[in-house]
């Protein structure tokens, strides 16, 4: 059974590989979009020319995944501006990763907007909004390939200097390091075996290649001992202080250190504030902190 099994785990990391590929290949070919609305925006509607972080605000939002589905959000309302960094949290199934969706227009809101940058997702052209986006799903694959192949996968011109810059903000210095042929090292299912933290950062730093001006996070689930999780807050904080990160939190570390915390229950948006306003205020916010797991049932 050990060859049986040994193929049979390697079929299903390869469908994840492929699933990633697909994914990838959907942002980039934009062929997976909402195509309700192409971005046909009347000569009056300007997508503004800027750079810097960007600004996400949900008005009054409501959604669901389809007519004969429950709505997801019942009116979700939410700005997000600057540097700096957004933690939503919230018990599982409150709409937290829909937020991303609607966000990168996988789905149009049903009623309400989500606007970035002042103007509706459905106004944008769907390349140029999906492009200052960086989007870091949540359990993120790393795929059979070298480092480098990994990281500049969605960003074929990546320069030395920034492959250098974001191996060092995303904390994977050591990593490269102690890999046999460094960033040209086989990782993956045929190479060396990351832990679940050092595939977290590496899909960060794929994200940040791309010079993001806004960085969507779900973070992983999964346990971190204490250096990969207080790396991983220390990779957050550094990239909040370039780009506007949002982020699905689940550990304490993450919130505590959090500009903003938006509290999401049942498709709505119950608190906004800091760890020790909402700990103040807000009973619900307080039992997840208590339970460390934010987004406890
Ligand atoms: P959270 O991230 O807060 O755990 P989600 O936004 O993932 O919550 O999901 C909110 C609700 O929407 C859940 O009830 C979930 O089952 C449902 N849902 C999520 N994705 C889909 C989808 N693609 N199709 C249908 N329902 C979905
Ligand atoms: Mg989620």
């Amino acid at each position: 059974m050990g060859p049986i099994n040994g193929l049979v785990a390697s079929l299903s990391q390869l469908q994840t590989g492929l699933a990633a590929i697909h994914r990838v290949e959907e942002v980039a070919n934009l062929d997976a979009e909402d195509s309700s609305s192409e971005g046909n925006l009347p000569e009056a509607v300007r997508i503004p020319v800027s750079s810097g972080p960007a600004q996400v605000v949900f008005e009054d939002v409501t959604f669901r995944y389809a007519d004969d589905l429950p709505y997801v959000h019942h009116g979700v309302s939410f700005t997000s501006s600057g540097r700096g960094l957004t933690a939503l949290v919230g018990p599982s199934g409150a709409g937290k990763t829909t937020v991303f969706s609607l966000i990168e227009r996988f789905y149009p809101a049903t009623t309400g907007s989500v606007k970035v940058d002042g103007v509706d997702v459905a106004d944008w052209p769907l390349e140029e909004l999906r492009g200052l986006i960086g989007y870091v799903e949540q359990d993120a694959p790393v795929l059979d390939g070298t480092l480098r192949e990994n990281l500049v996968m969605a960003s074929p011109d990546a320069s030395d200097a920034d492959l250098d810059e974001v191996v060092e903000v995303a904390r994977l210095t050591e990593l490269v390091a102690k890999l046999p042929d460094g960033l040209d090292s086989r990782i993956g299912y045929r190479g060396t075996t990351l832990s679940g933290g050092e595939r977290q950062r590496v899909a960060i730093a794929r994200a940040l290649l791309r010079k993001p001006r806004l960085l969507l996070l779900d973070e992983a689930t999964s346990q971190l001992d204490a250096a990969n999780e207080a790396a991983l807050k220390q990779v957050m904080l550094d990239a909040a202080e370039r780009t506007n990160v949002l982020v699905v939190a689940h550990r304490l570390s993450t919130v505590t250190s959090a500009d903003q915390i938006v509290v999401f229950d049942a498709g709505l948006v119950r608190a906004v504030g800091t760890h020790a306003e909402l700990v103040e205020k807000d009973e619900l916010y307080r039992d997840l902190a208590a339970s460390q797991l934010l987004t406890a049932v």
